[in-house]
C-alpha cells in the first residue's frame, strides 16, 4: 500500500534526519514530500539570492540521501519562505530582497525543470502580522512563483496566514489569474475545507489530525494528507510526528471512515495528478 505524507521537513542540524524517515516507513509510510525549509535552518545566512540557491542545492543533497539509504521514495520541494523574504527585507530593504527572492525562485524552476524537484515552495505569505508593503510584496512573490511553476508545468506548495473559505476564494484569484492548472496549487496546512478548495481551483494537503481529516472526508476525497514535521528536537511536539500520516491512514481504513477507494485517491491517484510522478504499486 502507497502512503504519501505530502509536507514533511528534515533537518540533519536540529533534528532526527533519517531517524525520522525511517520512523515514518516502519509505521507503513511509502513516499515523502520533503519541503525545503530555510537557508538558516541549513546552515546559510539566507542575506542573498546565492545563499537561497546553495541551500536548496543542499536541501536536494538530502532527498537524494533519503533515497539511497532508506527504502522510502521522497520527492523535493523547494522555494524560499515567505519568513525568509520578510527577514531579508527587514535586514536588507524590500526591493533588494524581491530582487533576490526572485532570482532563488528561477532557480527553484530550474530545478524542477531538470527533475531535481517536483514543486517550487514553500512560498506564500507569512502567518503573522506583517508591515502592508511586506504584505504586498509576499503576493506579488507568491504569484512570481505560481507563474515559474505554470511555465514549468510543476507544482506550488503555499504558505500562508490561517486560511478560511474567504481566503481560499481570494487565492482562488491570483490561480485565476496567473492561470496556473487548479489541481498544481497546493495549499499546504489546509483546513479542511474540501468543497471548497475544490470551487475555487487550489488542492489542500491537509494536517492530518483525527477531527480534520475526518471533517475532510465526509466532504470528499479531493486531498492530500500531511505532518508538517519540522524534525526540530527544539521544538517537540510543535507538529505532528513523523508516523502520524500511515498510522491515522490505516486507523481510518480499519474503522471504515476510509473506504479502500478513498486511500488510493487520498496517497495516489491524487499525489499523481498534482505532481505529474508516477509510482510503482
Ligand atoms: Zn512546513
Amino acid at each position: 500500500m502507497i502512503i504519501w505524507d505530502d509536507h514533511f521537513h528534515v533537518d540533519p542540524y536540529h533534528g532526527l534526519f533519517l531517524e525520522a524517515v525511517k520512523e515514518f516507513h516502519r509505521a507503513g509510510g511509502t513516499h515523502l514530500v520533503v519541503v525545503y525549509k530555510t537557508a538558516h535552518d541549513y546552515g546559510f545566512p539566507g542575506l542573498k539570492a546565492e545563499d537561497f540557491i546553495k541551500a536548496m542545492d543542499f536541501h536536494v543533497e538530502l532527498v537524494e540521501r533519503i533515497n539511497r539509504e532508506t527504502p522510502v521514495k521522497a520527492y523535493a520541494v523547494i522555494g524560499v519562505h515567505p519568513a525568509e523574504f520578510d527577514y531579508l527585507a527587514r535586514e536588507k530593504g524590500l526591493e533588494y530582497a524581491k530582487n533576490e527572492v526572485m532570482k532563488a525562485l528561477e532557480y527553484a524552476q530550474k530545478l524542477c525543470l531538470e527533475g531535481k524537484a517536483i514543486g517550487i515552495g514553500e512560498i506564500g505569505r507569512p502567518h503573522y502580522e506583517v508591515p502592508p508593503e511586506i504584505w504586498e510584496a509576499s503576493i506579488e512573490l507568491m504569484k512570481y512563483g505560481m507563474a515559474l511553476a505554470r511555465d514549468a508545468d510543476c507544482a506550488v506548495q503555499l504558505h500562508t496566514e490561517s486560511f478560511d473559505e474567504e481566503k481560499f476564494r481570494e487565492l482562488g484569484e491570483y490561480v485565476r489569474g496567473v492561470g496556473i492548472k487548479p489541481y498544481k496549487v497546493v495549499k499546504h496546512f489546509s483546513p479542511p475545507l474540501v468543497k471548497v478548495a475544490e470551487e475555487v481551483g487550489v488542492f489542500p494537503s491537509i494536517i492530518a489530525s483525527r477531527k480534520n481529516i475526518r471533517a475532510a472526508i465526509e466532504q470528499g476525497n479531493r486531498f492530500m494528507m500531511e505532518t508538517d514535521y519540522i524534525d526540530d528536537r527544539r521544538r517537540p511536539g510543535a507538529v505532528l510526528g513523523p508516523k502520524t500520516v500511515p498510522k491515522r491512514t490505516k486507523a481510518f481504513l480499519q474503522n471504515g471512515i476510509f473506504t479502500e477507494e478513498d486511500v488510493y485517491k487520498i496517497h495516489v491517484e491524487n499525489p499523481r495528478k498534482v505532481y505529474g510522478v508516477e509510482m510503482e504499486e
